[in-house]
């Protein structure tokens, strides 16, 4: 038995898939598992969306686990190749990718006698000014990958939004409007949207999107959670309260001794901590839930530990009993904010020490 327990609700995950489709019906989906399908498990995960129409990952190693779990679905690696080297791997275990530099067309005319197709989504930057061709390099890149045999035709086209999670930033609607004139009328797949381009700009859902977040029942969106869109956390995670005790006022607790009991109180110590990937900065006042209510956290988080203020009048929790740090009654969106953090972070910094467990 493992103290600290994440659960993953594959009918969540269900759920949320279906709810995207609902979003956007004429879009083919990209599943984004990538970093362990967010902390979720990345073989359970493809084996939990058989209907998406193709897996997005971020490192060929997550491709090549996908395929050795026995994965045939198109994979697409987001970031494309890293090395020369790759090219063939990429052929030989039908892999797609993204082109995203003059480097990397360079890497494929050299490896142009290599037999196969290789499917290519070349990612044009439109402003976020991280991956991606600018539009003054576009024409040339182009008509260099059309001349390369290996290199499927049509190519596919690709951007990704910098602002999307704002939803009163025109940059994003700029950015779109910039891509789709660049493609205009050249044939091939398009691909802008992310989970907060799904959800908040729907005229950039073109051909396919490519959610990730939203997958997991967590918002994107600043200052919602999942459940305001109709999307269900995916995840819970548990540990279990180990010792409750009494304090008078002026009692301190924890490193630092950076709390102080303004009254008498109870105290209840959970064995969680940053050890097992709860966030070490998470701020007095964080809420953990037991017995379906709120506790706040006092003191520091521990390696091991934290510690929360029962009340002066605590009658209901026990030594034993299980608190939960996040999941569907107590949104990762929220605590991500009392630890100064996205919650992407969170659901994907869990340790080793964290067993994830599936349930239907
Ligand atoms: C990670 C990633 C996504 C998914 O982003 P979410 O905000 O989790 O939906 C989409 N596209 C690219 C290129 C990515 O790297």
């Amino acid at each position: 038995m493992s103290t600290v327990s994440a659960v993953i609700s594959r009918q969540a995950v269900k759920h949320n898939f279906a709810r995207i489709q609902s979003l956007a019906p004429n879009s083919k989906i990209i599943a984004i598992l990538k970093a362990n399908a967010y902390g979720h498990g990345l073989l359970e995960m493809a084996k939990t969306l058989p209907d998406c129409d193709a897996i997005g990952v971020a490192r060929l190693e997550e491709a090549l686990a996908l395929r050795a779990g026995g994965i045939v679905k198109p994979i697409l690696l987001l970031e494309g190749f890293f090395n020369p080297s790759d090219i063939p791997i990429l052929v030989t275990n039908n892999l797609q990718t993204v082109v995203h530099s003059l480097e990397q067309v360079e890497q494929l005319e050299q490896a142009s006698h290599l037999q196969g197709q290789l499917t290519v989504w070349l990612k044009i930057d439109t402003g976020m000014n991280r991956l991606g061709i600018n539009v003054q390099q576009f024409e040339l890149v182009t008509s260099r990958l059309q001349q390369i045999d290996l290199v499927a035709k049509p190519l596919n086209y690709m951007t990704h939004f910098a602002c999307a999670d704002e939803l009163n930033n025109p940059f994003t609607s700029e950015q779109a409007q910039q891509f789709y004139q660049l493609v205009d009328g050249l044939g091939g797949e398009l691909t802008l949207a992310n989970s907060a381009g799904i959800l908040a700009w729907p005229e950039t859902q073109a051909d396919w999107i490519r959610p990730g977040l939203l997958l997991y029942g967590c918002s994107p969106i600043i200052d919602r959670i999942g459940s305001d869109d109709g999307f269900i956390a995916a995840m819970t995670l548990s540990s279990s309260v180990i010792a409750v005790k009494k304090l008078s006022a002026g009692d301190k607790v924890g490193y630092g001794s950076s709390w102080i009991a303004a009254q008498d109180t109870t105290l209840a110590v959970i064995a969680i901590g940053y050890g097992d990937g709860y966030p070490r900065h998470a701020k007095d006042g964080t809420p953990v839930l037991i017995n379906s209510k709120r506790y706040p956290i006092v003191g520091r988080v521990s390696m091991d530990m934290i510690t929360v203020d029962l009340g002066p009048d605590n009658v209901s929790v026990q030594c034993g009993d299980k608190a939960i740090m996040w999941g569907q009654d107590l949104p990762v969106e929220e605590i991500a904010k009392y630890a100064d953090t996205i919650c992407y972070e969170l659901i994907l910094q869990l340790t080793s020490r964290v067993k994830i467990k599936f349930i239907d």
